[in-house]
């Protein structure tokens, strides 16, 4: 098969790039990152260590996908594969004196940098498979992480004690991984105490090694060894029963002698598939908290932090647009930043809300961001037609619940990216072909009566109102 070959237009791309960036800087960050391969719709580069990935994705990611786009028209996302290239180049040795010694040039764009620098010198050095920025002071807390939060910090004073296991779920970027790691820190800095962050994936691909290399009691020496273990995004392991297994021997072992262990979900334990039951109980059997996404003003608090502690001028009116027009989760908040501040790092000069609005117009256009539920659409579907919600979910066959209904399945078909099983299950528990068949009932009917159309196209428009509102 023929690759697609978007070399040409990454050369482009990072030639564009290098203009706006001062020579140290692009040779820091650009100098260790090649192109690998396209594939059908992205392109993968590879980089020697997760330190220069993070780094990498955290600062140019946005603005490489950017003028790829520009080049090609298309969405391109960029992917990373890690390559070490040699001993010297690998995550642990570089330190941040050097990072921030090369760095100097940008970083009042990088807020943590920032801070690393206003902080009095580090007592310890740190963790290396920590990141120092995902601590407690840099965590913002609102009304969806206060539960957490506090926990997490409860656990960090009192590791093996408090809650263990300790289990952080909720969806993609909503900071999972920043408060395990906070609490990693806590620790790392107030103790001697032998800690090992890891991912699931990470710790399924030690294993597999450990039997190949029949380094079976080395892995097992290290896991079973340590007084706190941090173990991200266990969503990974469904299926993997092998390392289930091992995962709960490792478990047993450190919860008897009242070893600290987190882990983070991106769902609830009940919700994982192909998990054994024994493992499934372990995971129940501390305490479970969920992250939610954060409302208004915590998304601006949010903000307000990032651009203070990075010292970006970004004036509080474009704070407020993108909170309001960002409503999904954190990781989102920080890439509509990250835009941003690499126009005002080109322009020299404070972004304007007119300039905001532009920049960021994709970001606010995509469907995720319009905070629309399936609960809203049924919501406002059915003040439409002066009925209520539950008339949409029940088993009501009158001529008028049946086809605002149909309407409602239609337009959260329309609208949103859930799957016809998760309306289906919206919809009182009704099956995926229902769906299908009302969506295509609705659809006859458009051809049949030119003003259904205008009253779907309303109908949405009011969707999008109320979700705004939220
Ligand atoms: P997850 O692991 O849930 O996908 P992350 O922990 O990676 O999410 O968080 C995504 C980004 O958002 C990170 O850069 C993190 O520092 C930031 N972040 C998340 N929650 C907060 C918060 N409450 N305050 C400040 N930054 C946050
Ligand atoms: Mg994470």
């Amino acid at each position: 098969m023929s690759e697609p070959g978007y070399e040409v237009f990454w050369r482009e791309a990072i030639s564009q790039i290098r203009t706006i960036l001062t020579e140290q800087e692009f040779s820091v960050w650009f100098g260790v990152l090649e192109y690998l391969r396209s594939g059908e719709n992205e392109v993968i580069a590879s980089v020697p260590s997760t330190f220069y990935r993070d780094q990498i994705k955290i600062r140019y990611q946005e603005i490489i996908e950017t003028t790829l786009k520009g080049l090609t028209g298309k969405d391109l996302p960029v992917e990373f594969e890690i390559h070490p290239r040699n001993k010297a180049e690998s995550a642990a040795e570089i330190t941040n004196e050097e990072v921030k010694k090369n760095d100097s040039s940008r970083k009042k764009a990088v807020s943590f940098e920032d801070s690393r620098e206003k902080s009095p010198p580090q007592p310890k050095d740190p963790h290396p498979q920590l990141r120092e920025d995902y601590t407690f002071d840099r965590y913002v807390i609102g009304e969806n992480n206060n539960f957490a939060a506090n926990a997490a910090l409860a656990i960090s004073r009192n590791p093996g004690t408090a809650y263990n296991p300790f289990l952080i779920y909720g969806g993609v970027g909503l900071g999972k991984t920043h408060l395990m790691q906070a609490i990693g820190n806590y620790i790392h800095e107030n103790s001697s105490s032998k800690i090992i962050y890891t991912t699931a994936e990470n710790f399924t691909n030690e294993f597999i090694q450990s039997l190949n290399e029949k380094g079976m009691a080395a892995f097992k020496n290290r896991y079973r060894h340590v007084d706190i273990l941090l173990i991200d995004d266990i969503h990974f392991l469904e299926n993997k029963s092998g390392t289930q297994e091992e995962l709960f021997f490792t478990y047993e072992a450190l919860y008897n002698s009242k070893k600290q262990i987190v882990f983070t979900c991106d769902r609830p334990v009940s919700e994982l598939k192909n998990l054994t039951e024994r493992l499934r109980n372990r995971f129940e059997r501390g305490l479970n908290v969920d992250l939610h996404p954060p409302n208004y003003e915590t998304r601006f608090a949010i903000l307000k932090n990032k651009v203070a502690a990075g010292n970006i001028p970004i004036p509080d009116g474009v704070l407020d647009l993108i909170s309001k027009n960002v409503s999904t989760n954190i990781r989102d908040l920080e890439a509509a930043l990250t835009k941003l501040t690499a126009f005002v790092n080109m322009v020299h000069q404070p972004v304007t809300i007119e300039q905001a609005q532009h920049l960021l117009r994709d970001m606010f256009a995509s469907p995720r961001q319009a905070n629309i539920s399936i609960e809203l659409i049924q919501k406002v579907v059915a003040e439409y037609f002066s009925l209520s919600a539950n008339d949409l979910k029940s088993k009501k066959r009158v001529q008028n619940i049946v086809y605002a209904r149909q309407l409602a399945m239609y337009i959260v078909r329309d609208i949103t990216e859930y799957s016809t099983t998760e309306i289906g299950q919206s919809f009182g528990g009704r099956d995926h072909t229902t769906v299908m068949y009302s969506c295509d009932k609705i659809e006859e009917r458009m051809k049949a009566d030119p003003n259904l159309e205008p009253t779907i196209e309303s109908l949405k428009r009011l969707v999008k109102e109320a979700g705004a509102k939220l």
